[in-house]
C-alpha cells in the first residue's frame, strides 16, 4: 500500500523538460557509452538473482574496489541462498567482518531464510520483492532490474548527482518531496526495452565520470543536453548534518597472551560482533592512554582511547579471554580489529 501510494504521488508530478524523442536520444547515448567503456566487474558477467542480491547489498554505503574481494570471497562460501541459509551467524559475520554497516549481512542471511522457505527463488515482481526482508526500493528496483528485466529505475546517490546536473535541479535531495520528483524522473528517463543496461549506464556515469568533485564534463556521452554542466559542483543540493564527536574509552585486559573481549548483545550497534570491553573513562588518568583510534559511524565522528587495565571482572561479565588465532577467527567490529592489529606493538 505504501509503495502505491508513493507511486501515484510520483506520477502526479511534473517530470523532466524532455519530449519522447530527446528521451529516446539520451537513452541511446548513454546505453552506447556504457557499452564501450563499462568497468569489467565480476557482477556484470551473472544475471543469477543471488549473485546481484549480494552485489548490491555490498555496495551499499562501500566502494567498488572494497567490495570486490567481499564478493568474490562470499560467492565462494556461500555460493546459493541455501548454504547462506544454513550457514552458523557466527561464519556468516566473519566474511562480512571489514565490509561495515553489518545490518546488511543479517539482512541477507534473513533473506535466504525467506526465500528457501519459499522454495528457492526470489520473486519476479517488485511488489513481492518490496515484501522481502532488507529489501528496500533501491534494491528491488536493481535486482528486479537487472536480474528480471523489470522496468524500474533505480535512484541511489550517483543516480541523484546525474540527474540533477543533467536538469540544473536546486531542489534538497534530503525531502522527501524531492526524492519522489526524481524518481518520477529516472522513471521517465528509464529504458523500458533495457531496463537493466540503462540504471547500471546511469549508475556507472555517476561513478566515473559525473563525479561529485571535478565531474569529467569533457567525456560525458551527455553533454551537450546538461543544463547543469557549466555549475555542475554546485549540484545536487543537499542540507548537511553535522557531524557529531564522540570520545570513548575501552580496556585492554591481559592474561598472559590472551585478551578479553566480549561479543556485543542484541539490540546494540555491532551486535553479534566481538569486542574490546568499555572502560569507564571517570576512573581514567589521560596519561594511562596507550593508543588512539579514529572512526566515523553514522554521523558519529569518534575517537576510540584505549587503556591497559587491571580490575577484576564483575562475575556478570559475558566475554571471555582470547587468543590471538582465536580473535582472527571471530569478527570483530572494524576499529577493535585495528586495535588488534596494533597489540603488538603497545607498551
Ligand atoms: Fe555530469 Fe558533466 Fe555529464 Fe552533466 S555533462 S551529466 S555535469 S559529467
Amino acid at each position: 500500500m505504501k509503495m502505491k501510494s508513493l507511486q501515484s504521488r510520483s506520477e502526479r508530478i511534473a517530470s523532466s523538460p524532455w519530449n519522447e524523442k530527446k528521451l529516446r536520444s539520451l537513452r541511446t547515448a548513454l546505453a552506447g557509452w556504457y557499452k564501450i567503456t563499462k568497468r569489467d566487474l565480476p557482477w556484470r558477467h551473472t544475471t543469477d538473482p543471488y549473485a546481484i542480491t549480494v552485489s548490491e547489498l555490498m555496495l551499499q554505503q562501500t566502494q567498488v574496489v572494497t567490495v570486490i574481494p567481499y564478493y568474490e570471497r562470499w560467492l565462494r562460501v556461500f555460493p546459493t541462498w541455501h548454504v547462506l541459509a544454513k550457514a552458523e551467524e557466527k561464519t556468516v559475520m566473519k566474511a562480512w567482518e571489514g565490509l561495515g554497516y553489518y545490518r546488511r549481512a543479517r539482512n541477507l542471511q534473513a533473506l535466504a531464510k525467506v526465500i528457501v522457505e519459499d522454495g528457492g527463488a526470489m520473486p519476479r515482481s517488485e511488489e513481492r520483492l518490496r515484501e522481502l526482508p532488507g529489501i528496500g526500493p533501491y534494491t528491488a528496483a536493481a535486482v528486479g532490474s537487472i536480474a528480471f528485466g523489470l522496468p524500474l529505475a533505480v535512484l541511489d546517490g550517483n543516480v541523484m548527482r546525474v540527474l540533477t546536473r543533467l536538469l540544473a535541479l536546486r531542489e534538497d535531495i534530503a525531502r522527501p518531496q524531492t526524492r519522489i520528483k526524481l524518481q518520477a524522473i529516472a522513471d521517465q528517463f528509464l529504458s523500458r526495452a533495457d531496463p537493466s543496461t540503462h540504471n547500471q549506464a546511469i549508475m556507472e556515469l555517476g561513478a566515473t565520470v559525473c563525479l561529485p568533485r571535478k565531474p569529467r564534463c569533457l567525456i560525458c556521452p551527455m553533454k551537450k543536453d546538461c543544463m547543469g554542466r557549466d555549475q555542475a559542483e554546485e549540484f545536487p543540493v543537499k542540507t548537511r548534518t553535522g557531524i557529531v564527536k564522540r570520545v570513548e574509552t575501552v580496556a585492554i585486559l591481559r592474561r598472559g597472551k590472551r585478551f578479553y573481549c566480549e561479543q556485543v548483545p542484541a539490540g546494540k550497534p555491532w551486535h553479534g560482533l566481538w569486542r574490546f570491553p568499555d572502560f569507564d573513562s571517570t576512573r581514567m588518568e589521560e596519561d594511562q592512554i596507550i593508543t588512539q583510534i579514529r572512526y566515523g559511524i553514522t554521523k558519529y565522528s569518534v575517537t576510540m582511547k584505549t587503556v591497559s587495565a587491571r580490575w577484576k571482572l564483575r562475575a556478570c561479565q559475558t566475554g571471555c579471554y582470547l587468543t590471538a588465532g582465536e580473535m582472527a577467527a571471530l569478527a570483530f567490529a572494524a576499529p577493535h580489529r585495528k586495535l588488534i592489529n596494533l597489540l603488538g606493538n603497545l607498551p
